[in-house]
């Protein structure tokens, strides 16, 4: 890849312009509005283009980063495009809701001072392009499949291949290889969120012939259910949808599988070689407080999936009308109770937000909570509800909670809280809603003889494969690792697709994480020979000298990561949390 040597030295994320807060408080438009070519060049050529690229190991999916914003940076938009699009089936989802801060542009080198690189932001843009550029991207996807095919199918396989093609990180998510063929086979996916939409696509471009069974009416689980409008516009996910479904993916919805036919007889009756389950973590929890029963409590998943899935918004041209209350709580901390609390103030409540932890505890990410308050959403933070009231007609007037104090760390890492005797108070509302967690639903794990799960009803899979306890059943995503990310499950989805792939066509090529480990010890020593080159050579000439120490370092934990053969995404997360300490360090 051609160097950049004048980076752009902002220490800043060059910045993404909003909605305005008082009109985005009553508007589902989407807040964040996307850079134009200028700002996504100017923020592209913020990348120090530092040769150990950490970023790359940061990505469970395994997005080239650095080349994809070395292209931006030279105006090359396309191929920019081909490489996110390559590792990345849903690249305008994730720039949008992955949570870059704890995987990419956790680890990013300009972290290190001021700003990490505004990769989501980039991400984000260069999907957008695509939508508008739709035969130029195309054009750049198929050359660029076109030459991995070639790389990978050289004598010398991946360690062959072009270091931005196969890079650090992305060579050891398994990839199903070229010349694989499974139009023999047919394939079902239970669950259409974005573990399922991932291994569908995947197994389809190999031939494979994929059914996806959704339970709901419409299909992108948590995409189109959970996340709201403003935050990930639906038509968005419903383009991604019908890219899949162009590779020949058919979408068979309100089919609850459990209910209507089992995993058995997915295999037996109606002749499907393999099941994927990516059956996410839809059942929520609930607190156990007197009261939960009144009219006007409900949890998050309900009032978003009839905002989202039924447009309640839009009422009455569209008849499912939903209760926001006037004045509404939501108690918890997380993303899914931002989620909630910002779409009960678009419906007109006022609303609070009550945690029992202080703000620095919650769980959620920080731009959430701050878009949250901007638009008006108050905090209630160390207080804990204890028991709801209502009226004789049985509707909630009020909540009754208890201030808190906060103790000592508890297994989590964070200050355990403690009440504070005798501090119990009435917040008074007529919306109270539940978003304390959702677990996964035990219906796949009760309708499927031998499928081993954990206490907590999670499927457990072979990390390399997907494969569960019983033979051609697969599974991911949140259903596996319990409520995580997006970005996650596609990740479990793609390993899952390698999994299937070598499982029906043990005879073809090997799968491309077995290619990659072939080649894996000839890389990580190219990589460790490259990466104590890198800072006295290729480091750009302008890289200040903590940097390029700093990329030193980089280098040697990720080519020690890749020599240790961790998976990926366990590499990621270990990369990012050590490198994350040391930042803190
Ligand atoms: C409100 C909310 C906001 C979130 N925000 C973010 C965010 O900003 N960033 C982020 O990275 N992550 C976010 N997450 C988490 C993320 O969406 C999930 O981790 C991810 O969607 C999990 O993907 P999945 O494919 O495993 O399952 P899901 O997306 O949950 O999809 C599972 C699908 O399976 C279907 N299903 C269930 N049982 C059956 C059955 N028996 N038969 C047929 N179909 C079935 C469900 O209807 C559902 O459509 C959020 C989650 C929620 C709830
Ligand atoms: S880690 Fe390095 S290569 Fe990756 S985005 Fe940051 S500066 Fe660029």
């Amino acid at each position: 890849m051609a160097k950049m040597v004048n980076y752009n030295r902002q220490g800043y994320k060059t910045p993404m312009p909003v909605l305005d807060p008082a009109e985005r408080a009553h508007t589902f438009a989407e807040v964040s509005l996307g850079y134009n070519a200028e700002r996504a060049v100017n923020e592209a050529r913020r990348c120090i283009q530092c040769n150990s690229r950490p970023c790359v190991a940061g990505c469970p999916v395994g997005v080239p980063v650095r080349e994809f914003i070395g292209h931006i940076a030279r105006r090359d938009f396309a191929a920019a495009y081909a490489a996110v699009r390559d590792a990345n089936a849903l690249p305008a989802v994730c720039g949008r809701v992955c949570p870059q801060e704890s995987q990419c542009e956790g680890v990013c080198m300009r972290g290190r001072k001021g700003e990490a690189v505004g990769i989501g932001r980039l991400e984000r843009f260069i999907a957008d392009w695509a939508e508008e550029h739709p035969e130029e991207a195309a054009r750049a996807l198929a050359e660029r499949r076109a030459a991995r095919a070639a790389a990978l199918a050289h004598p010398d396989g991946v360690a062959a291949a072009d270091e931005e093609i196969t890079p650090l990180g992305g060579k050891a998510v398994p990839v199903i290889p070229p010349g694989t063929d499974l139009s023999a086979f047919r394939v079902a996916v239970v669950g259409s969120g974005p573990a399922s939409l991932t291994c569908a696509g995947e197994l389809a471009k190999y031939g494979a012939s994929v059914t996806v069974f959704e339970a709901l009416h419409a299909v992108g689980g948590v995409l189109t259910y959970g996340i709201p409008e403003f935050r990930l516009p639906k038509a968005l996910v419903a383009r991604e949808v019908a890219a899949i479904e162009k590779l020949g993916v058919t979408f068979e919805v309100n089919t609850v599988v459990g209910k209507i036919f089992d995993i058995e007889e997915l295999r037996s009756e109606r002749g499907f070689d393999a099941v994927f389950v990516a059956t996410g973590a839809g059942l929520p929890s609930y607190l156990g407080i007197e009261g939960e029963g009144l009219n006007g409590v409900c949890v998050a998943n309900e009032l978003l999936t009839r905002v989202n899935l039924m447009r309640a918004y839009e009422f009455p041209e569209y008849e499912t009308p939903v209760f926001a209350g006037q004045r509404c709580v939501v108690v918890g901390g997380g993303n899914v109770a931002m989620d909630a609390a910002r779409t009960a103030k678009r419906l007109g409540a006022d609303v609070t937000v009550v945690y029992r932890r202080s703000r620095e505890e919650m769980p959620a990410r920080l731009e959430e909570i701050r878009h949250a308050e901007e638009e008006g959403v108050r905090f209630a933070t160390l207080n804990n509800p204890v028991r709801l009231i209502g009226d004789d007609a049985g509707w909630l007037t009020g909540v009754e909670v208890v201030s808190m104090e906060l103790g000592e760390p508890d297994e989590s890492g964070r200050r355990r809280p403690h009440e504070v005797e005798g501090s119990n108070h009435v917040i008074g509302c007529d919306m109270f809603v539940i978003s304390i967690g959702n677990r996964t639903n035990p219906l796949i794990a009760q309708t499927t003889p031998g499928l081993e799960t954990t206490s907590r009803n999670l499927i457990v899979v072979d990390e390399e494969t997907g494969a569960t306890s019983v033979p051609g059943v697969f599974a991911g995503g949140d259903a596996v690792s319990g409520a995580a990310t997006v970005i996650l499950a596609m990740g479990a989805g793609k390993r899952a697709a390698a999994g299937i792939a070598a499982y029906l066509n043990p005879e073809g090529p090997a799968i491309g994480a077995l290619a990659a480990q072939t080649a894996g010890e000839e890389r990580a020593e190219a990589e460790e020979t490259l990466a104590a080159e890198a800072a006295v050579e290729d480091e750009p000439a302008d890289v200040a000298p903590d940097d390029a120490a700093a990329a030193d370092e980089q280098a040697a934990l990720a080519a020690a990561l890749v020599a240790a053969g961790i998976a990926p995404d366990v590499a990621a997360r270990a990369a990012a949390a050590a490198l994350i300490e040391a930042a803190k360090a």
